[in-house]
């Protein structure tokens, strides 16, 4: 069997890059994962993650170096080795990068990297449940929702914050990213959605 492109890892990269190249059928596209297939129940109910973290077989569980900041302690640092990669064990936190960051791609990379560019890719990739405005997108593959049990803690949290007069922030991904609130998630009806889900094992199942 011979492939146009070989893709190493199934990460979140891997998973995007699989599915914008093999979007054209005449491109033989393989995608190589070194770790399973995401078939872990803990994988997809979101209270799973605290365990995910440390479970080896699906985590690289790396360590650094030792860091002499700290007192030269090694820090555990866990990465995904499944299907959707460490978008199969993360905090699930949807939350984009601030517009400077991009102005710093962008002069690295070159303007396609922007913020008004990366910005509309955003918007486009996002299939928010809860959000409609000029920040945000419903359509796109990728599922962004409210959390859809508030944990007391939290909301106490939140409410400390707007004690100390920080401002509200409904929405850490609009016009600012300052001040307190609850963040959106990439889960959908209650599951995780990572990677895998809108960039690989749909689309592989549409092709099949
Ligand atoms: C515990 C944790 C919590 C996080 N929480 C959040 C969060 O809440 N919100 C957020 O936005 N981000 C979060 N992140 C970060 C986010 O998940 C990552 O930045 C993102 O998934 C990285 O994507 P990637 O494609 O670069 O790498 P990965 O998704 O890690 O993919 C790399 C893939 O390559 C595979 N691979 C590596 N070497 C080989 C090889 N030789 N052969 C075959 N396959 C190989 C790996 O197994 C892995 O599947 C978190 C990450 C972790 C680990």
């Amino acid at each position: 069997m011979s492939f146009d492109v070989i893709i190493v890892g199934a990460g979140s990269a891997g998973c995007v890059l699989a599915n914008r190249l093999s979007a054209d059928p005449a491109r033989r596209v393989c995608l190589i994962e070194a770790g399973p297939r995401d078939r872990n129940p803990l994988i997809h109910i979101p209270l799973g993650l605290a365990v995910l973290a440390r479970m080896r077989g699906i985590n690289w569980g790396y360590a650094t170096d030792p860091e002499p900041a700290l007192n030269n302690r090694r820090l555990y640092w866990p990465r995904g080795r499944v299907l959707g990669g460490s978008s199969s064990i993360n905090a699930m936190i949807y939350m984009r990068g601030h517009p400077a960051d991009y102005a710093g791609w962008a002069a690295a990379a070159g303007p396609e990297w922007d913020w008004p560019r990366v910005r509309q890719l955003f918007i486009d990739l996002e299939g928010n449940t809860a959000l409609s405005d000029d920040h945000h997108g419903a359509e796109g593959p990728l599922t962004v929702s409210n959390l859809r049990k508030v944990n007391p803690l939290s909301a106490a949290f939140v409410q400390a914050g707007l004690d100390c007069q920080f401002p509200e922030n409904p929405d850490f991904n609009g016009a600012s990213q300052d001040g307190v609130g609850l963040y959106q998630v990439t889960q959908a009806n209650g599951q995780r959605f990572s990677a895998a889900a809108p960039f690989w094992t749909r689309s592989a199942a549409a092709r099949t």
